[in-house]
């Protein structure tokens, strides 16, 4: 084998493997970039580090190394952890000070604000907006007071009931917003007890500091939501342990009700290769949501049973017709949906968020800052054409949003459907001025109006289907 064949051999193999420390004998993935000494040598950050302390503290037996800096090797200490790792610096008072703060009890936005400004952008939920305008605005005020005598204000963490595509997530991420705080939206049908696949109940933590750049104190001010909360209900009939259902409740206490929980920071689980910090959760607004299915036919037996005793009796079926029947739920029938008394004790305040009517669905599709509607006639408006929709087709698109049973999450489905041709076929021809999309149109039986600039003129598209 000739020797520059084998040096190849040698350099390739050499690019294969990892770099490993000298000193603590730990891997390049493990341990960071290596500093390269003379003689094939490879040292990590971390002993290169501890070396210098060494030497710093009891003197260094070569004058020579006193003088030496790790930047003139180019190498920098601070730049191999990732900035998802590193804690922001606690502020100075001033500083902190200088800052604009939501949680300024003289800036925190009276309930009626608060309210007003969610109206932009959700439509209907009249009484859950109420709520948690007024809950809200007391937990900061309670944050911010810091009152230190005998009258302790309780935190208001919130259960929110409501048919899926409500507007549950709509509404907390929309206050979270204007509130100026860090929010971390989890799912509790990801969370699992300590020790089992699946998150720990403190990722949820994790994910807040994460939302507020690593900023502890930010964090300890924000809002976590989580959602699917029905679905951690205590498993009935069941031999199992019950590592997703009522284990995640108890976990959640201690989070719900105020502690130190120490938390990886950048990642969701603990391991020895990321840095922990502790964050209160005292202050740490929860607000839980679900669908709640089957929590109707609960209600509706404990009505049943108190109206169909003595003389008042009523008819066996007079709540099987009512749409407002989650409005009437009470702790008791939580819990006996499976949610324990303890998890139930520290939620408060639980309200209920409505069905969406055909009318509401109208309005969210036009209504609102930032409608489906209006996104697509800004689209248009930059190719100078003019988009309608005939209040017929708005209802028509309702319709078939209510057949869907999914909420308002459906109307952005149906109408990416119908507007793909529109938006395909417009740009073809320049000039046209304006379309018309019309209750036809949307139920597949006719064609869109097309007006061109000036004249008036058919339409050429059609649904694929009928093409
Ligand atoms: P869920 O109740 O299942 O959490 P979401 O909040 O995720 O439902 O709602 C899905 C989408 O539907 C939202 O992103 C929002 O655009 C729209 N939406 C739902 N309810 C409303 C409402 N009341 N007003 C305006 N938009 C709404």
């Amino acid at each position: 084998m000739s020797e520059n064949y084998k040096d190849h051999i040698d350099k390739d193999d050499k690019d294969n493997y990892e770099d490993i420390c000298y000193i603590c004998r730990r891997p390049e993935s493990k341990a960071g970039k290596m500093v390269h000494l003379p003689g094939n040598v490879c040292i990590c950050a971390d002993c290169m580090q501890k070396t210098f302390d060494t030497i710093n503290k009891n003197g260094a037996p070569y004058g020579d190394m006193m003088n030496f800096n790790p930047a003139m090797m180019g190498f920098n200490m601070q730049q191999d952890i990732p900035n998802s790792q590193k804690l922001k610096k606690k502020k100075t008072e001033e500083k902190a000070k200088q800052e604009e703060s939501v949680l300024d009890i003289k800036k925190i936005p009276a309930p009626h604000i608060i309210k007003g400004e969610l109206d932009e952008f959700i439509i209907g939920q009249d009484y859950a907006k109420k709520v948690i305008s007024v809950a809200v605005y007391n937990h900061y005020k309670r944050v911010a007071g810091r009152i230190e005598d005998d009258v302790e204000i309780e935190k208001s963490n919130m259960l929110m009931l409501g048919p899926t595509g409500s507007g549950k997530t709509y509404l907390v991420k929309t206050l979270a917003k204007l509130l100026n705080v860090p929010l971390a939206i989890t799912d509790a049908t990801s969370l699992t007890e300590a020790g089992y696949i699946g998150d720990d109940v403190e990722s949820v933590i994790s994910k807040l500091l994460a939302a507020a750049d690593n900023d502890v104190e930010r964090a300890e001010h924000g809002i976590v939501f989580i959602d699917e909360i029905d679905k951690i209900a205590k498993k009935r009939n069941t031999n199992s342990r019950d590592v997703s259902g009522e284990s995640v409740q108890q976990g959640l206490l201690k989070l719900l009700e105020g502690s130190d929980v120490e938390v990886p920071v950048g990642a969701t689980s603990k391991n020895a290769m990321v840095p922990l910090t502790t964050v209160n959760t005292k202050n740490i607004l929860f607000i839980c949501g679900g669908a709640f299915p089957d929590l109707d036919k609960i209600i509706k037996n404990r009505l049943n049973k108190s109206a169909s005793i003595g003389f008042s009796a009523d008819l066996k079926d007079k709540y099987d017709n009512d749409t407002k029947i989650l409005e009437k739920v009470t702790v008791e029938d939580l819990r006996e949906f499976g949610m324990i008394p303890e998890f139930l004790g520290r939620l408060p305040i639980v309200f209920t968020l409505e069905g969406l009517t055909k009318e509401m669905l109208v309005k969210i599709l036009c209504e609102p800052k930032n409608a489906i509607i209006r996104q697509y006639q800004k689209l248009l408006a930059l190719d100078e054409v003019d988009l309608r929709f005939d209040d017929s087709a708005l209802e028509a698109i309702a319709e078939k949003a209510m057949e869907k049973k999914t909420g308002a999450r459906a109307l952005r489905a149906i109408i990416e459907e119908f507007m793909l041709d529109i938006m395909f076929e417009i740009p073809k021809d320049e000039n046209i001025g304006k379309v018309t999309i019309t209750r036809d149109y949307i139920e597949h039986k006719g064609a869109p109006l097309i007006e061109m600039r000036g004249i008036n003129k058919p339409s050429l598209i059609t649904h694929n289907q009928q093409a």
